[in-house]
């Protein structure tokens, strides 16, 4: 399928081991072209219980697009394209505290950005935007993941803040006791920014579900691959879980009072 004549309402950026959900029905492959080049892959347009979703992996298919060279811009221009409100995104984090365990989930509430060379915004000039980033993360969205992961009894912590670092190599020692102790940061992956600011330009409702892979360097516990493998595939049946169940529970409309973010634009332009 050429242009998005499909319509989905929930739409999924999966990460790094989550290449298809595999709880779609009905699924096909739509190509949606934007002003800014090609999403990651083609988009998966199907239904979840009733209700319309559209699935892109971030990395694409095979793991073929380091987090530096995403096109971040496309993928979020796709599914406001294709009519999504909802985005839930999922991806694989580092941990920077010892009681967020590999095979823990999190929900952030906050992020630093320490990446370097991306394409930040959509609004490149002549029309200037400066959207407002002090609760950079959908609350109502939040709400629904954090109450389901609870329910399928999925240790997942509710609050933490994701410094997102350029890559694609991993944090020196330094680096990572400076991302801990200095900077209080609790996580740490590659790809929320500017998947993030983005999302808030084109007023979509954002989350993200963070799987804690293993702990960063400042922890000096060695990792083996194999563990992180394993923690992997874990973490990619789990989340799998919860998105069903969070598709089922997600409103409408975005629960009145707990976020504003499809009128983000509203106070942005200058
Ligand atoms: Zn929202």
């Amino acid at each position: 399928m050429i242009s998005p004549k499909v319509k989905a309402e929930i739409g999924i950026i999966g990460g790094s081991g989550l290449y298809d959900p595999g709880i779609i029905k009905d699924a096909q492959e739509v190509k949606v072209y934007t002003p800014y080049g090609e999403p990651s892959d083609y988009i998966i347009v199907g239904k979840v219980e009733g209700r319309s979703v559209a699935f892109l992996p971030r990395h694409g298919r095979g793991h073929r697009i380091p987090p530096h060279k995403i096109n971040y811009r496309a993928n979020i221009w796709a599914m406001k394209e294709l009519g999504v409100k909802f985005l839930i995104s999922v991806s694989a984090v580092g941990s920077l505290r010892l009681d967020y365990k590999p095979g823990d989930f999190v929900v952030p509430d906050q992020f630093i950005d320490m990446t370097k060379k991306r394409d930040y915004t959509f609004f490149d000039g002549p029309v200037v935007a400066h959207v407002s980033m002090a609760e950079p993360f959908c609350e109502s969205l939040r709400k629904v993941i954090i109450s389901a992961s609870k329910d399928l009894n999925i240790t997942t912590h509710d609050r933490g803040t994701y410094i997102c670092i350029e890559g694609p190599r991993f944090s020196t020692r330094a680096e990572s006791r400076v991302w801990k102790e200095v900077f209080k940061a609790d996580i740490i992956g590659m790809t929320l920014v500017p998947e993030v600011n983005l999302a808030c330009e084109a007023q979509l409702c954002y989350a993200t579900i963070a799987m804690v892979t293993d702990y960063d360097v400042f922890a000096e516990i060695p990792v083996t691959a194999e563990e992180v493998t394993r923690v992997m595939a874990e973490n990619t049946e789990k989340v799998k879980r919860l998105l069903y169940e969070v598709i089922k529970r997600l409103p409408e409309k975005p629960e009145e009072g707990l976020c504003s973010c499809c009128r983000s634009l509203e106070t942005a332009l200058v």
